[in-house]
């Protein structure tokens, strides 16, 4: 008797688990119904979330677009009247002499020895570098014949290159100053460390096509006195210019007109002389057609 009592009790038991199991079986697949739900909802939200992407993407695209013409609708004083030299009229050989970086405490003294020679050169000039003397440079620069180019106001690498709106922004600074200063309009410049340099190369292309489109004239260069590389000697300068120069009808001489450049100064009479003597004549670059280079 007592047996079937446990028997039944057993099997009791049995069905109860049953019962449970089945129960949490139900469970189990209710929670596989969730998580198909959820797992669709997933799927939602990440594909809206790759619409928005989609649609930022566009709107990013769109704003460059604009910036884009942005960029060429800004600064509207920001053009210059530039003709350009078709040929250059001499016979002779002509050599351009430039000095960039100044005005400085040397640009008085390089101005007396031009006027002694009696020769026209071409300042590239850093708005920033501009004093009170400064000013008095650059008028006198204009009343003597010499050409005012535009080397940027900052000459900052991370101030110019990060985009072609800061370097507008920079280079009408220094345009304007030039003309509050001079009363005359620069309409040719040279790029900090020239056309083709490590700091600009994401924007060269597009820098270049926008000052041309606004007038400016660049000017690199194709005999490097090196005034401005390791050290310097007043015969190293000197020779520097002297082995390239013969290379070229149209000579563009790199020099530099700065507080520490002393050397330049000192030798430049000889330079002028040397130049001479190899059968060139002097012109501002305005005369010149405008030259970037290759590489
Ligand atoms: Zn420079």
């Amino acid at each position: 008797m007592n047996k079937l009592i446990y028997f039944i009790i057993l099997i009791v038991m049995g069905l109860f688990l049953l019962y449970v199991f089945q129960n949490e079986g139900i469970d189990v697949s209710k929670e596989g119904i969730d998580s198909y739900d959820l797992y669709d909802e997933h799927t939602l939200i990440l594909a809206e979330l790759e619409n928005e992407l989609a649609a930022e993407e566009r709107n990013h695209i769109h704003n460059e677009s604009d910036s884009e013409q942005d960029y060429r609708s800004m600064f509207p004083d920001l053009y210059a009247v530039y003709e350009f030299p078709d040929k250059m009229e001499s016979e002779n050989k002509i050599a351009y002499l430039t000095f960039d970086d100044g005005p400085s405490s040397n640009t008085f003294e390089i101005l007396d020895i031009l006027d002694d020679k009696n020769v026209r050169a071409t300042f590239f000039i850093v708005g920033s570098a501009i004093t009170r003397e400064g000013e008095g440079a650059l008028r006198r620069m204009v009343n003597e014949g010499h050409v005012i180019g535009i080397h940027t106001y900052s000459h900052l690498c991370n101030e110019i290159y990060c985009s072609v709106e800061r370097f507008l922004d920079d280079y009408n600074t220094v345009n304007q100053q030039i003309y509050d200063i001079t009363g005359k309009r620069a309409n040719i410049y040279r790029f900090p460390w020239g056309s083709n340099n490590g700091y600009s190369r994401g924007i060269k292309d597009i820098l270049i096509d926008e000052m041309n489109r606004r007038g400016f004239a660049c000017y690199d260069w194709n005999v490097d006195s090196n005034d401005s590389v390791g050290r310097p000697t007043a015969y190293s300068i000197r020779h520097n210019v002297e082995k390239d120069l013969g290379a070229h009808d149209y000579p563009i001489v790199l020099m530099h007109d700065s507080d520490i450049h002393n050397l330049t100064v000192e030798t430049l009479p000889e330079i002028i002389d040397m130049i001479r003597d190899r059968g060139y004549d002097f012109d501002t670059l305005d005369k010149r057609k405008p030259y970037i280079f290759e590489w």
